[in-house]
């Protein structure tokens, strides 16, 4: 009999009876979800007297984002169909998770990247846990809109957010901020790719709202960069273009649905520049001592921008009037190592002696 560890603490076993899935269907997890909810007294001071400012640091998932909380549910249930193949198109962190489910369930799992366009820590792990890696003369939409075609085989099985399981699986990251804070929290900030995220917790806050585990709703502001901002355009981009290669999207897979999680919520979309991100990023890790990679930045620069420029809008009154606002960070600062913030890196060389390193750090 094998022993009670972490792994059976994963979201299916937390949040079974919140999942479409049945008692019989195998669980396929490593352990996902349960992330800290840091508290921030940088952001919460920088935005006013009596505001909370948290933050859901998704990169502690066993692949490093929050995509690990749908595929659990995703993979799981194609082990219980049978499936021998899954599929799925990505910017990089949906082919890590596909990737390191599909292998711990022993089934075959094949990913469509935009040629040149995966930060390398993504396609590293893709390829260790043993996907087979197609490298697309495309961006991700045509990865997308082939995999899409693909569905049509039921030997196939999609994991994409087009496979409602994966938001079905990730609204449980709503569940847990709604556990851990007794309440929903005013606001919710996220950044927005293929607008999957948002949509899931969105449907998490509304669930918990229906059974009484909270009494309030957020409002959903989710942010997307510049170069890749078909939501807040309010139309396709044909080449997005941003450093923040997870929500390079110009044609988002949920866009209705996200459009109505901010209607709903009383929400809205936004964009931050690359620098805006970048810059973001770098405080986040200076400040508090958190790493995200530079999609996941956005929700923070997102936030920053709210407090400094838009102070004249009444949403943003009410934010500055002590709110408890969750940022979420999507995924960790490993797994792109090559974008500007990393660069003009210099540490400071030192003879191997111990006057030399007092010297460097003036301790003479
Ligand atoms: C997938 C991803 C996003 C975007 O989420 P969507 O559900 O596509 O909107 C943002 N950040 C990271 C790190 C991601 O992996």
């Amino acid at each position: 009999m094998k022993k009670s560890t972490w792994q059976d603490n994963g979201i299916i076993n937390r949040y079974r009876d919140m999942l479409p899935l049945k008692a019989s269907t195998p669980v396929v997890s490593l352990g996902e979800g349960s992330t800290p909810l840091v508290y921030s007294s940088w952001l919460s001071k920088s935005i006013g007297e009596g505001s909370e400012v948290y933050i859901k640091c998704e990169g502690l998932n066993p692949t490093g984002s929050f995509k690990d909380r749908g595929m659990t549910v995703a993979i799981s249930k194609a082990v219980e169909r049978h499936v021998r193949l899954v599929v799925c198109a990505s910017t990089g962190n949906t082919s890590a998770a596909a990737a390191a489910y599909a292998a711990h369930a022993g089934i075959s799992c094949a990913v469509l990247l935009p040629y040149g366009k995966i930060a390398t820590g993504k396609l590293l792990q893709a390829f260790l846990y043993g996907a087979k890696i197609i490298s697309l003369h495309g961006n991700f939409d045509d990865a997308l809109s082939i995999v899409r075609q693909l569905s049509k085989d039921p030997k196939v099985e999609i994991v994409n957010s087009i496979n409602p399981l994966r938001i079905e699986g990730q609204k449980t990251a709503a569940f847990e901020v709604v556990d851990e804070l007794g309440e929903a929290p005013d606001f919710h900030f996220l950044p927005i790719g293929n607008a999957g995220n948002i949509t899931a917790y969105w449907r998490g806050y509304r669930e918990y709202f229906t059974c009484g585990k909270c009494s309030i709703l957020p409002k959903m502001i989710g942010f997307q960069a510049l170069g890749a901002a078909p939501l807040v355009f309010g139309h396709i981009v044909q080449d997005p273009d941003t450093i923040a290669s997870a929500i390079r999207i110009g044609n988002p897979a949920s866009w209705r649905l996200a459009a109505s999680a901010l209607n709903q919520s009383h929400g809205f979309v936004d964009a931050v520049t690359d620098m805006e991100i970048l810059s973001a990023q770098v405080q986040l890790a200076r400040k508090e001592g958190i790493f995200v990679e530079p999609a996941s930045a956005a929700s923070i620069a997102g936030l920053l921008k709210c407090v400094s420029k838009h102070s004249e809008l009444p949403i943003i009154r009410r934010l500055k009037e002590g709110a408890r606002i969750v940022c979420t960070v999507t995924g960790h600062g490993l797994k792109d190592l090559n974008t500007p913030a990393g660069t003009g890196m210099c540490p400071i060389e030192s003879d191997a002696t111990v006057d030399s390193v007092r010297n460097i750090l003036e301790i003479g």
